[in-house]
């Protein structure tokens, strides 16, 4: 009982050191979190020291407020608002209605994607170095769409060699710059590699030995030798085999940076971005707090770490993890552009700088001067690179068995599995771990649970949305509108798109279909913006597995012989003959008497049943019917397509 209460008071007394210690830690950093404007602007710097005296009683106010939301009791905490962080926060909270705390150290959220707006030029920037989106993974693709609207991107870089700039990664016309050649195809460019490489007699043992076998020593001692020494400050012969085992070296003229099938970026960039994903109310962000300096007040169920695994066990003594680094330099310059592209690599040794990125490339942003940022590669600093060395690479294997024995704490993210991860990476390691930790991706692979909502609006109000989001599970809701209403967001699921008052609900549907920017979920449910068709309805038919295609005709049966349908278009019944012997499928046999018709277009539709719909009818065939249907001097073709969608999705 002694023990007991000895206990008690020594809980008691370790409470109140680090509520005292909490208080200290967050009246450093509030102050500077107060100014930061909802829009991720950052303070000018004489602002900072201004507001400082000002902000005081507002910062002790917001310091408690925070000691009071650490010490409250959530199902889960996330140690880490970057990506990582806040994909298991907003999975926890917005799947399994949990409530989830975020401590983050840095003053703001966003991880090492945390961008804002450069004060005196207007252009929005990335704090951590220039961030592109790109996946080949459909689940992650379509799981950022929720979040932020994505405009297609893709990315190209630059290297400055001997004056001249030329594509990263290596193709035709690199070579050509370089060495004043005329290659022209893919067979003369494999000749000329072939003839440059070396070909050894064994294995490549280090990074040396896989440059020249895949590239030759001339491109070599150019490019990859100097920029990985200023990179890593190791020559590649310092380097293992894998660290260069993957560069890419094409026969082609493709200049793209990456091939990934999806590259984007955020409309609105990706602080607002992050915004969204931690918009759930279930979810607490305490920004400007360490986690070790107030885990002693938290009090989870469960734990996700996602800092650096040799921090976690710093306690035990071990050696650190090497990291790589980087530090910016940031200039502004009054002239429109101030290099070719956003991105340039510098492999020489004589610019001290490894790239310079200027960002106002990205997106076509305006203003009437320029920022670049130079990276300087250095040892020390924020953690950005693991280093790839046998010795690091044994030593994270002790304190991965660690942090394996630790049941109730996941380490998730780059610095948790001290391995360089891409954004999109690191979206589907974290989505992939929730999965594992609570048994949910059953239903993300479960072909039922994905349901997207298509709406074509003109100016009915659409205040049933959220109801249809919360029943139907959906994972996002696109509004065509046609006729100048403001639609009112309410959700990060929705995303609008105003059009032309053309074509009836054909044009929308159309428009829909069309778009490159989306992956089709399992589901796709178009109705009006008023839908005939209820809640209740589209609910019990979904439930019916194995369907490619629903028509939520209200009337009974569903299924109309063609005539019924023209009836109100008897003028034009012999126009929408020979349309739908133009559309009808080639292999169908069915007349027009007999075919299936879909009154007020209101239907669902599977993802497979829309590929073989855009496979049969090839995107420019489409794109023509969509000019016909908004240009409206065709009412036929909209008629038709307000009945024929079950016909067009047919599986023949
Ligand atoms: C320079 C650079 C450029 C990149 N460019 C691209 C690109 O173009 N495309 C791409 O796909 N990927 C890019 N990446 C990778 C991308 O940044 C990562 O995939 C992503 O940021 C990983 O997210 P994360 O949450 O795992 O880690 P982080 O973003 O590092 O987030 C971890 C968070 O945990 C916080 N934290 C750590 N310790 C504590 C603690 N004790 N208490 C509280 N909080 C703590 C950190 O402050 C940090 O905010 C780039 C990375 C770098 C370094």
């Amino acid at each position: 009982m002694a023990r007991l209460q000895h206990a008690r008071v020594a809980m008691l007394v370790k409470k109140m050191f680090y509520g005292a210690l909490l208080a200290a830690v967050l009246y450093g950093v509030i102050l500077f979190a107060a100014m930061r404007d909802a829009a991720g602007r950052e303070p000018p710097a004489a602002a900072r020291g201004r507001a400082r005296v000002s902000a005081i009683p507002q910062a002790s106010a917001r310091g408690r407020a925070r000691a009071a939301s650490i010490s409250t009791a959530y199902d889960v905490c996330v140690v880490g608002a970057g990506l990582s962080g806040a994909v298991i926060a907003q999975q926890y909270a917005s799947t399994l209605n949990k409530t989830v705390l975020v401590v983050e150290k840095r003053d703001h959220i966003g991880g090492n994607c945390y961008d804002y707006t450069d004060e005196e030029t207007g252009i929005r920037v990335n704090r951590y170095g220039a961030h592109l989106f790109h996946t080949k993974h459909a689940r992650v693709w379509r799981y950022v769409q929720a979040f932020a609207t994505w405009v297609p991107y893709e990315h190209e870089v630059q290297a400055l060699v001997d004056g001249k700039y030329v594509p990263v990664p290596v193709n035709i016309d690199s070579v050509n710059i370089l060495f004043g050649l005329n290659i022209s195809g893919p067979a003369q460019m494999r000749a000329w590699l072939h003839a440059e490489q070396r070909h050894l007699p064994a294995p490549p043992r280090n990074s040396e030995e896989v440059s020249l076998s895949r590239v030759g020593p001339r491109l070599y001692e150019k490019l990859f030798k100097p920029y990985t020494i200023k990179q890593w400050a190791k020559t590649p012969a310092q380097l293992g085999p894998e660290v260069m085992a993957r560069i890419p070296v094409r026969t082609s003229h493709d200049a793209r940076y990456f091939s990934d099938r999806w590259q984007a970026l955020p409309a609105h960039g990706y602080t607002a971005f992050f915004e969204n994903l931690l918009g759930d109310p279930r979810i607490t962000v305490e920004t400007g707090t360490d986690f070790f300096a107030v885990r002693g007040a938290l009090r989870c169920g469960r734990t996700y770490f996602t800092g650096p695994v040799d921090a976690y066990f710093a306690h035990l003594g071990w050696p650190r993890l090497e990291y790589r680094s980087l530090t910016f330099a940031r200039e502004v310059h009054a002239v429109p552009l101030y290099q070719p592209i956003s991105v340039v690599n510098h492999p020489s040794p004589a610019v001290p700088y490894t790239r310079v990125v200027e960002y106002k490339h990205f997106l076509g942003q305006r203003s009437n001067k320029t920022v670049i940022f130079k990276e300087f590669s250095q040892d020390g600093g924020e953690p950005y690179y693991p280093v790839p060395s046998p010795a690091n690479q044994a030593l994270f294997a002790k304190y991965k068995a660690m942090a394996d024995s630790h049941t109730n704490v996941s380490f998730v993210g780059r610095l948790a599995n001290y391995k360089y991860f891409n954004m999109d990476e690191s979206i589907l390691n974290a989505l992939e771990l929730f999965d594992r930790d609570t048994g949910a991706g059953a239903g993300e692979r479960a072909p039922r649970t994905s349901s997207d909502l298509v709406i074509a609006h003109c100016t009915e109000d659409l205040s049933w949305i959220p109801a249809w989001i919360a029943a139907l599970h959906l994972s996002r809701v696109y509004v065509y509108t046609k006729c100048g209403a403001q639609v009112p967001r309410g959700s990060a699921v929705v995303r609008v798109t105003p059009l032309a008052n053309k074509g009836r609900e054909g044009q929308s549907w159309l428009h829909h279909l069309l778009r490159t920017d989306i992956v089709f979920a399992d589901q796709s449910v178009f109705v009006q913006g008023s839908p005939e068709v209820t809640l209740a309805a589209v609910r019990r038919r979904l439930g019916s597995r194995g369907h490619r295609f629903i028509d939520f005709g209200t009337q009974s049966p569903s299924t109309y012989a063609f005539p019924g349908c023209v009836t109100s278009h008897s003028a034009i019944e012999g126009e929408l003959r020979a349309r739908y012997q133009e559309w009808k499928p080639p292999a169908s046999n069915a007349s027009f008497e007999s075919i299936h018709c879909t009154l007020r277009g209101e239907f669902s539709v599977s993802r497979a049943a829309i590929q073989g719909f855009l496979r049969r009818h090839t995107r420019p065939r489409l794109e023509r019917l969509k000019q016909e249907t908004e240009a409206g001097n065709a009412p036929a073709i909209t008629y038709v397509l307000e009945r024929l969608w079950g016909v067009l999705f047919s599986s023949e």
